[in-house]
């Protein structure tokens, strides 16, 4: 579904994403790995474009989404993100939360929103708590409602930033088990996460980067116990 070519984003002087290549094929789960500042986030919302990219392409079945008169709109619709931070509306309840975007972007009637809401809420086992707001949620169940919100606008690709990076400990597992469900279901997925075994058992494919550029991308058996890349082991041993 994406093809990602000779992509690059500067801040300023600062060259973040240097010349990055990146197939997301339809059904397939990527991981993102990689220190704090190689550029991971900014991949991803360069990908998503709430970051323009300095230069490159970016092929959304076949055309890119970054030439002249292309509808961005349109795109964006089809990619769905869940944020480190959940970015819930805080004075909505949970069912609000997941009808919202469904109304008022793609147009759904309230009753089928409501309908899928729903059916989304159950598949992340949030559906007893659609009269709460999010304050009286804890955070694996903000970053589930987040999940539903997300996967309620149907998107093609769904991204995912650090998804369980701000929850306590015991929250983290209810949260991966959400996502290995939905990577089992063949939703297509991006995850940059610093969960390693999440990453090794649920992925179809491991991407490493470093310093702006892909260091080292493969199957998680290759990039786990494999890695050809020297700056791929040093990442690693400081994990294990
Ligand atoms: P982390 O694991 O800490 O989340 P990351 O791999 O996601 O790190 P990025 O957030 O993509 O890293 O940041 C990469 C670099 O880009 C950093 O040096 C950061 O300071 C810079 N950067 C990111 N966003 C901006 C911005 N909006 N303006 C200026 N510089 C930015
Ligand atoms: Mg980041």
């Amino acid at each position: 579904v994406l093809d990602i070519k000779n992509l690059k984003k500067s801040f300023g002087q600062n060259e973040v994403l240097k010349d990055i290549h990146m197939t997301v094929a339809s059904g397939e789960v990527i991981s993102i790995i990689g220190s704090s500042g190689s550029g991971k986030s900014t991949l991803l919302r360069s990908i998503n474009l709430l970051e323009q990219p300095t230069s490159g392409e970016i092929l959304y079945k076949g055309e890119n989404v970054l030439q002249k008169g292309y509808d961005l709109n349109k795109y964006r619709t089809h990619l769905g993100m869940v944020f480190q931070s959940f970015n819930l509306f805080n004075n909505l309840d949970v069912l609000e939360n997941v009808i919202v975007a469904q109304t008022t972007v793609l147009k759904r009637q309230r009753a089928e929103a409501k309908q899928i809401a729903l059916e989304n809420l159950t598949a992340v086992g949030m559906d007893k708590f659609v009269n709460a707001k999010p304050s009286q949620l804890s955070g694996g169940q903000k970053q589930r409602v987040a999940i539903a919100r997300a996967l309620s606008m149907n998107p093609d690709v769904l991204l995912f930033d650090e998804p369980t990076s701000a929850l306590d400990p015991e929250m983290v597992g209810e949260v991966l088990k959400t996502m290995q469900e939905l990577a089992e279901s063949g939703l297509t997925m991006v995850i940059v996460t610093h969960e390693m075994a999440f990453a090794r058992e649920v992925s179809d494919r491991v991407i490493f980067m470093d310093k702006g550029v892909v260091a080292e991308s493969g199957t998680p058996e290759e990039i786990f116990v494999n890695p050809k890349e020297e700056r791929t082991k040093e990442f690693l041993t400081r994990f294990l």
